[in-house]
């Protein structure tokens, strides 16, 4: 969502004249668009700052606007702590952008813009075309969260479950398909609780991924990040009625068992993960899974964990995120006794090396395989290019004659973990 946000920052700055520049000394202002996610994310960003006032010592000041997740945790703080930042701006606010600017070049005042004005803010950007012109595009259909989940700062930094008005997004996505674009990745914190009323109809993901399906250069869709608790019926059969929408789902269930997810306020348990997987297995046997994992979370016994261990080995995860649990301040899960830690990195590991060990396996059944992959670009100075395959894994190939954007078959001759690599010829066998 950072990307997307990024890209949309550019477009409101270039409307009143600013360009991209690769030459930092060249810049005359620097927007810092911040996660709040990672550990220590505040610090990367006094980081990342110090290192701009040491570019710049002898050089006339740039204008430094820090926005993001970072900027709506601490707000005016930062401005105490480091005089050096001129403004900041939260991720709801930065439609603003242009206007602060102006503001803060007229009156030489600091600048904390920190409302949660996310309706201002769609209706304010869908005045300013969206210039992304990538094969891969990203929409934000949704943003902010009202799960509450015990550790983590997303409702806090992004505020309550808002849905963009259907229409604004199909329009974009028409803009993004005359841009160039061939896949579209819808995006929102829980991206499957969208939910849009207009006279008297209900919108949801669901009507979103069917329209989407009819648009005629449009090759693929996808959604990320969903939750569980919003995995509805007429959802799950776009798996089986939308031919665009790839055979793949990122759905996170941080725990396999039930005690740690009720502790950490996951509102599903294990049991409703299972009956979702086995839906859509049943539309589609080859359909693949992704997740995230909270290793180490307090009170976490090992029990809970070898409950975690022995659903990945049900599920049979293609690539997962995890972590060790780490506090986040502000959250319910920040004032609880943490776990041992040497205990917790001895699990993680054993998650991790288990996770791997699918990735492998998966990766491995393409090999001497033709896999259809969606070229997203040409590699710097070599006659290789990139893209993926239905589920999401990177492609590394050799061709002589195709380009970004079209979608072809590779056959793949080696793989490691994370990558497959291959060759494209011109050829009539069927992919995978
Ligand atoms: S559902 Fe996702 S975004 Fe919302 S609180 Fe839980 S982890 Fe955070």
């Amino acid at each position: 969502m950072n990307e997307y946000d990024s890209n949309r920052i550019y477009d409101l700055t270039s409307a009143i004249g600013f360009k991209k520049t690769d030459i930092k000394k060249d810049a005359d202002c620097f927007v810092l668009n911040t996660c709040h996610i990672r550990e220590k994310a505040t610090e990367k960003v006094y980081d990342e700052i110090g290192r701009v006032k040491k570019d710049f010592k002898n050089l006339k000041k740039p204008l430094v606007i820090v926005s993001g997740c970072v900027a709506q945790a601490e707000s005016g703080e930062m401005i105490k702590r480091e005089p050096y930042i001129d403004m900041v701006i939260g991720p709801q606010s930065y439609h603003k952008i242009g206007d602060l600017i102006f503001n803060y070049q007229r009156k030489k005042q600091k600048i904390n813009e920190t409302e949660f004005d996310v309706i201002g803010k769609f209706d304010y950007l869908q005045k300013i075309s969206n210039s992304q012109n990538k094969i891969s595009s990203y929409i934000t259909i949704q943003e902010g969260c009202d799960k509450f989940c015990h550790f983590c700062v997303v409702p806090y930094t992004r505020g309550p479950e808002y849905s963009r008005p259907f229409e604004q997004i199909i329009n974009e996505a028409h803009t993004l398909v005359s841009n160039g674009a061939k896949e579209i990745i819808l995006l929102g914190q829980n991206v499957n609780a969208y939910n849009f009323y207009k006279n008297n109809k209900n919108y949801k993901l669901s009507s979103l991924i069917n329209e989407l399906n009819n648009i005629k250069n449009l090759k693929r869709i996808r959604f990320t990040t969903s939750h569980p608790k919003d995995m509805t019926e007429d959802l799950i059969n776009c798996y089986k009625d939308c031919e665009k929408l790839m055979p793949f789902l990122h759905l996170p269930i941080q725990s396999g068992s039930n005690k740690v997810l009720k502790s950490m306020n996951r509102k599903h348990h294990r049991e409703d993960y299972m009956s979702i997987i086995k839906k859509l297995k049943n539309i589609n046997k080859d359909i693949k899974i992704s997740s995230d994992f909270i290793v180490g979370y307090p009170g976490e016994t090992e029990k809970d964990f070898n409950d975690t261990i022995e659903l990945i080995k049900k599920v049979g995860f293609i690539n997962s995120y995890s972590f060790i649990f780490s506090p986040r301040p502000g959250t319910p899960a920040n004032e609880k006794k943490l776990n041992n830690t040497e205990e917790s990195e001895k699990r993680l590991r054993k998650l991790q090396n288990i996770l791997e060990n699918f990735q492998l396996e998966n990766n491995k059944i393409y090999l001497q395989q033709y896999c259809e992959v969606l070229i997203e670009n040409k590699l710097d100075n070599q006659e290789k290019y990139f893209g993926r395959t239905k589920f999401m894994t990177p492609v590394i190939f050799e061709s002589e004659n195709c380009k970004p954007g079209e979608l072809v078959n590779v056959k793949i001759t080696t793989f490691n973990q994370k990558n497959l690599f291959g060759f494209h010829k011109a050829n009539k066998e069927k992919a995978a």
